[in-house]
């Protein structure tokens, strides 16, 4: 299938364009971008233009942040194209409920991603809880945000979602493997005095879950999910894509390049089988969050840490 890619950034570049170019399903035959471009690829920087001289484009895939990003989807689908979304799906939850709609009303596949359930560990996590007693589950998720959004002054503006933009990706696979379901009770964020979003949170939810985000990890880098059950305890790692059990690997390795040619792979199946695939589970716990949340001013953040 022809598809477009637009949003042309960070992980267009990282994650998106090599797992369409190692694609056999996918034509990677335009994009859409302000700035960015894809050597070899037609670039548009009108997205109305690209809908309507691109008939042959019948997926568009969207790597804009998720404030821009409903605007574009809904324009994608009333030219009737499939869209996929990227993680989160949209700034609010009501926008994504409207274009599950639009979709519907279309006969178009709406697939909101979560790229952190394709990691290798997740699929076997979930069959080995099922089943079993879950007695804890604590996430622990501490990464460098200089290091993985350097100068992305969006994640700190209302919608950017601050923390929760890496955090979403832990309730996803959380949402994903517990045979149970939870919801937040209780949760404090940290936002600095300059910005608009958090940039640490601790969550704690029913079924004695909690979760522990901070952007400001320097060093070692951590993305873990431990899940204590009444058989044994499971560890998550490196994002999901390394598993363990009773302290044993079973499962993975430390590369997360196998998660988006598994998006692309679902998005195949879903346009050939006229389903959309939208959970906005994750989403709700963030919601939930910032809703519920109590709000600590922490220090103001600045890029270089000299500042
Ligand atoms: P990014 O590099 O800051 O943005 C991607 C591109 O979106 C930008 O280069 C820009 O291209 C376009 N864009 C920005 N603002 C726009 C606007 N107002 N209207 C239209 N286009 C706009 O961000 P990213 O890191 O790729 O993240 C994008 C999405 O992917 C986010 O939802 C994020 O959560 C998700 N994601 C990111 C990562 C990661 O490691 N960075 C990993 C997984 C998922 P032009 O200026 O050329 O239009």
């Amino acid at each position: 299938m022809k598809l477009a890619l637009a949003g042309i950034g960070k992980i267009a570049i990282d994650q998106h364009v090599p797992a369409l170019k190692a694609s056999g399903d996918w034509d990677l035959a335009a994009t859409f971008s302000r700035h960015g471009r894809v050597e070899g690829v037609p670039g548009y920087t009108d997205f109305s233009a690209l809908l309507s001289e691109r008939p042959d484009i019948e997926v568009v895939s969207l790597a804009m942040p998720p404030v821009p990003r409903f605007d574009y989807a809904r324009m994608a689908l009333e030219a009737g194209r499939h869209v996929m979304l990227e993680k989160p799906p949209g700034a609010t939850l009501a926008e994504v409920h409207a274009l599950e709609k639009i979709a519907a009303s279309n006969g178009l596949t709406l697939f909101a991603t979560w790229h952190s359930r394709m990691a290798k560990g997740v699929a076997a996590a979930k069959s080995w809880l099922a089943g079993k007693t879950v007695r804890s589950a604590a996430i622990v998720w501490r990464e460098d945000v200089r290091h993985w959004h350097p100068g992305q002054d969006w994640v700190f503006e209302p919608g950017g979602m601050g923390v929760f933009d890496p955090g979403v990706n832990a309730l996803s696979i959380l949402t994903e493997i517990l045979p149970l379901s939870v919801h937040l009770t209780a949760a404090e964020l940290d936002f600095p005095a300059n910005r608009q979003t958090p940039i640490a949170a601790r969550l704690t939810f029913t079924g004695n879950a909690s979760a522990d985000f901070d952007w400001r990890q320097e060093g070692p880098q951590t993305w873990d999910i431990t899940i204590a059950t009444d058989a044994g305890t499971l560890v998550l790692r490196m994002g999901g894509n390394v598993l363990e059990i009773d302290g044993r690997a079973v499962e993975g390795d430390d590369s997360i390049m196998g998660e988006y040619p598994a998006l692309y792979a679902h998005m195949t199946r879903l346009v050939e089988e006229g389903r959309s695939d939208v959970d906005l589970s994750p989403m709700i716990h963030v919601a939930d969050a910032l809703t519920l949340g109590r709000r600590n001013s922490v220090e103001p953040f600045e890029w270089s840490a000299a500042q």
